[in-house]
């Protein structure tokens, strides 16, 4: 049998917290390179691009950020063989940090620290080291085999260093792909643009693709392969594992993270949750189960100024904000709030067809509002409804039985409200000398001669139990939570 199996480049996605220099370290790798240098440094942004480097192909992912990362695992392609992940070492790791690693390790990806800025006067390698091994990223020499490397993205010092390790991490991996296999591909990025029409970038998983080729995204035909152009603005014949390339010819544009082939595949089966997109009661019920005494959020807004005229109207006592973020509601957020077990709440932003469907899936509840007030109602309901389900009993009101009257067959308790309410329907315990001697509920109340629903503190009312209960004067009736 013909060994079709060939090492392929390995593809590098660069995630980590905003400002770390993500953008600056593609950039510099992408300008830096050798080919890029003799093809006159041109070179247009496509989604990704390709460098040689001691004869061997390394594959970026131009599109920085966990948000893309997550965009893509949430398709179930994971597109990248290893995640660098950008820590900068005068600001150490920060909310996108962990977020990034939670990503990362639930695409199963190998990690490689990249800690950046080392020509700050505040760097400040140990601590960045000693926060990643808080939040589980052990780097080697510090409790772990996770490999790192300190650069400079603006001076380029220990970019050498970091590719080195790119290859390194991919011979270890032993990264091959079945060229003869079907094709196969993940869309990193797509456009409309006014010359070429609809256009794609994808990278190739396996197989190989030529000009010519049809193009499916599940059972459908999107197209067929007119052009094949690389970041250089060549055209090229063929694409094999690992390598990225713009493709002209779709009729359709496929989403971001959509896996593409030749031919037609079964659909994939959405599975539809139980829990709506949108049950507040289910997500109430979830946390009452985990125990979770506090209500933990997602919130997203449109502006600055709403987001903290939020934060400071919420409960901070009964409420976690695991993150807060400007603008609409993204398939990371969805993702990230399923990891945290967390509600998104949106205020004047959107979410998008297909967030509702990301959400169903993924099992996660989230919410937009317009009206500030409306999001802190609904929210203190939850938070409220939440104490009730958790709360171990709590009183509503206390009344103390001091006379007795006969009904019919039944007694009536001559019962003074001594604080709080007693009501209709009210679970009740008959407590004497501070033992529960009996439960029932509050079946009717009648004030003098009238039928009542309610008893305030100070009035004087009878009560008639649902079932029969053996009180004394004297005893007390709580009313209780159930
Ligand atoms: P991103 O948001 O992670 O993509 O970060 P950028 O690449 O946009 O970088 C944010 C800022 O940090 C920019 O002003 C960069 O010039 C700067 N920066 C990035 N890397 C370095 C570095 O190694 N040293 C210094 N001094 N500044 C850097």
């Amino acid at each position: 049998m013909l060994k079709t199996k060939i090492q392929r480049p390995p593809v590098v996605a660069v995630l980590g917290h905003v400002d770390h220099g993500k953008t600056t370290l593609l950039d510099h790798i992408r300008k830096s390179n050798v080919a890029a240098r003799e093809h006159g440094g041109i070179t247009q942004h496509i989604g990704a691009y390709q460098i040689t480097l001691k004869d061997r192909k390394i594959t970026f992912i131009d599109t920085p950020g966990h948000e893309a990362f997550a965009k893509m695992r949430s398709r179930g392609a994971v597109a990248s063989d290893i995640a660098i992940l950008v820590v900068a070492a005068d600001d150490s790791v920060k909310p996108q940090t962990v977020e990034s690693i939670t990503q990362i390790k639930a695409a199963g990806v190998p990690i490689i620290v990249a800690i950046n800025k080392i020509d700050l006067p505040g760097a400040n390698v140990d601590k960045v080291k000693s926060d990643l091994a808080k939040v589980g990223v052990q780097v080697e020499g510090f409790g772990g085999d996770i490999p790192f490397t300190q650069l400079s993205a603006k001076t380029g010092k220990g970019i050498p260093e970091l590719l080195d390790l790119i290859l390194l991490v991919s011979e270890m991996n032993d990264l091959k792909s079945d060229s003869k296999a079907p094709f196969e591909s993940v869309i990193i990025e797509t456009k409309i643009d006014k010359g070429k029409g609809l256009v794609a970038t994808l990278i190739v998983k396996q197989g190989s693709l030529a000009v010519g080729t049809p193009l499916f995204e599940g059972a459908k035909n999107i197209g067929r392969v007119r052009a094949l152009i690389n970041e250089k603005g060549e055209r090229l014949d063929v694409l094999n594992p690992g390598d990225p390339a713009e493709v002209l010819g779709f009729s359709k544009l496929p989403s971001i993270g959509a896996l593409v082939h030749e031919s037609a595949q079964a659909e994939k089966q959405i599975l539809q949750a139980q829990v709506p997109a949108r049950d507040l009661a289910g997500f109430m019920a979830a946390m009452a189960e985990a125990d979770k005494k506090k209500l933990t959020i997602l919130l997203k807004a449109d502006t600055a100024g709403s987001l903290e005229a939020i934060v400071a109207s919420l409960p901070k006592d009964r409420v976690v904000i695991v993150r807060r973020d400007l603008g609409d509601i993204t398939e990371a957020d969805i993702l990230d709030a399923k990891s945290s077990k967390a509600f998104v709440v949106g205020f004047n932003v959107k979410a998008a067809p297909s967030i509702e469907k990301l959400a169903r899936t993924e099992k996660v509840v989230y919410r937009t509002y317009t009206i500030i007030y409306e999001l802190l109602k609904e929210l203190g309901d939850v938070v409220e409804g939440l104490e009730e389900i958790l709360a171990p009993e709590r009183e509503l009101g206390i009344g103390q039985i001091i006379a007795e009257f006969p009904y019919e067959n039944l007694r009536v308790a001559g019962t003074k409200v001594l604080s709080g309410r007693l009501a209709r329907g009210d679970t009740v315990k008959i407590v004497r000398k501070e033992e529960e001697v009996a439960r029932g509920k509050i079946k009717s109340m009648k004030k003098v001669k009238e039928e009542v629903n309610k008893v305030e503190e100070g009035a004087d009312c009878g009560i008639l139990f649902d079932k029969k209960v053996d009180f004394e004067l004297g005893d007390a009736i709580i009313a209780v939570t159930i």
